[in-house]
């Protein structure tokens, strides 16, 4: 992962990094939204081993009242290049948070 890219909205520049601890939180300047990077664990694929790497966002959802899911919180999550090429391809069209693998039952 050499280029650094905000998961939200794809945007490479307008980033700003602060260091916390050994970790670095960046910001997007754009969308606002924050992630840690860690610089001595470059996030790797735990299938194919790979390092090439795409960050996203995924949704947390909750089970509300009937049976509607909202959206409870965000989290970042790192998608490989090459065991998520579709899922990645189509998370780039619009940006929106992934679902989860396992949505909440009764
Ligand atoms: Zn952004
Ligand atoms: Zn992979």
């Amino acid at each position: 992962m050499d280029e650094l890219q905000c998961p939200a909205c794809g945007e490479t520049e307008e980033l700003v990094g602060t260091t916390k601890n050994d970790l670095i939180e960046v910001t997007c300047q754009l969308c606002d939204q924050k992630w840690e990077r860690d610089p001595n664990a470059v996030p790797g694929c735990d299938r194919c081993g790979g390092s090439d790497m795409e960050g996203a966002i995924k949704a947390i959802v909750e089970k509300s009242r009937g049976s509607q899911l909202s959206i409870v919180a965000t989290q970042v999550v790192y998608l490989c290049k090459v065991c998520d090429e579709k899922v990645l391809a189509s998370y780039r069209v619009g940006r929106s948070p992934l679902m989860p693998d396992q949505l909440p039952t009764d």
